[in-house]
């Protein structure tokens, strides 16, 4: 049967997801969407061709009848209230990182998921679809590293606007590394530190950037991470785990050599959007199958809570310069 998918936030990557729900991906239709901007609703709607509804609220449009599950894209400080909404309603959610802004409110989402008593939330890392990542992952767990001792990774992006400011970094880019390492490692945080290197001039005044971020793996792993959200010339996501009988390298996307004017040129993406395309397909593809199934298998309300977790610590250590212990809860029964 179909899956009825309404759709609030009708932004960047919400109409990313809508486009690829309706032209490359089976077994679901956008019937409903929802904007705090009713106009760039509308217009969506029109630019896809959707037969959808437009809805004054997202509440409305998760009330729907004909609305079997919802997507949340809206803005970060929105998907709480949304995703809880949707756990009350009965109807599944796929919800974009973050879970909810804080630990407190990834903590609200659990206990609601759990009252509901059936996993009706996933949340939106994708990485652990890509193609790359799961190499990696296949690596560490056939045991051909030996135990990982080292992981030195990168999140690189060209620029980011003005209204992007330095715990951000943690909350809005961050985010996915603490998500793939705990993933990677079967693993959860102990410690965190952050390092500010010198300012890059391309910054501007409200974040300060680059940022090396420094986590300790309850089994004792070391990682490091450079955060650097003015780069300028691409964005690069890179990943190198470090073990005791070898060392594995995420791989690099696939591109054309050029040779030319005599020079040998690779291209460097700009866009995250190309980089996860497949990893984006396949995640929602996922969860349109297992919400089908009626059995959520994609990461849970309880993974959003553990990034959160590790997330608050690191911006903690980035105001005070110390490292800071995670106190990760223990992860409750209903999410084994
Ligand atoms: P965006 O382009 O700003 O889109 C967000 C949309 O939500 C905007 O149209 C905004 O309307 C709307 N909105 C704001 N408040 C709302 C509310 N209360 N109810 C309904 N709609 C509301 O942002 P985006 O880049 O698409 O990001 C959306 C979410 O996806 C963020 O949480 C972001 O972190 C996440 N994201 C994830 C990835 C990934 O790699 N997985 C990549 C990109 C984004 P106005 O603009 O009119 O205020």
């Amino acid at each position: 049967m179909t899956l009825r998918i309404g759709v609030i936030g009708t932004g960047m990557i919400g109409e990313e997801h809508s486009h690829r729900i309706t032209n490359t991906l089976t077994g679901a239709d956008i019937v409903a969407v929802s904007d705090v901007n009713l106009d760039q609703a509308r217009a969506m709607v029109d630019r896809l061709g959707l037969e959808a509804e437009v809805y004054e609220t997202g509440q409305k449009l998760i009330d729907a009848d004909n609305v079997d599950a919802v997507l949340v894209t809206s803005w970060g400080q929105t998907h709480e209230e949304y995703v809880l909404a949707a756990i009350n309603a009965g109807k599944y959610v796929f919800c974009e990182k973050p879970l909810a802004t804080t630990a407190e409110g990834c903590q609200r989402i659990m206990e609601a998921e759990i009252a509901a008593g059936r996993r009706l939330v996933q949340v939106g890392f994708m990485r652990r679809y890509d193609r790359g990542y799961n190499l990696l992952k296949d690596t560490i767990d056939d045991d051909r590293l030996g135990q990982a001792l080292m992981i030195h990774a990168a999140h690189r992006n060209p620029s980011v606007p003005e209204r992007y400011i330095t715990p951000m970094a943690i909350h809005d880019t961050l985010i996915h590394e603490l998500d793939t390492f705990r993933w990677l490692l079967d693993d959860e945080y102990a410690s965190a530190q952050v390092v500010f290197s010198k300012k890059t001039r391309h910054a501007h005044s409200e974040v300060s950037d680059p940022q090396l971020v420094l986590l300790e793996m309850a089994r004792g792993t070391r990682i490091d991470v450079e955060v650097f959200v003015n780069c300028q010339y691409g964005y690069e996501i890179q990943c190198t785990v470090v073990g005791e009988e070898g060392v594995a390298h995420l791989p690099e996307p696939q591109s054309l050599t050029l040779r030319q004017d005599g020079k040998r040129h690779n291209e460097i993406l700009m866009d995250w959007k190309k980089r996860f395309n497949d990893a984006f397909d396949t995640e929602l593809q996922s969860f349109i199958h297992d919400a089908q199934a009626g059995t959520l298998q994609g990461p849970s309300s309880w993974d959003g809570f553990a990034a959160a977790v590790a997330g608050d610590a690191c911006v903690k250590a980035q105001e005070s310069g110390q490292i800071e212990p995670v106190d990760m809860p223990k992860r409750p029964d209903f999410y084994r």
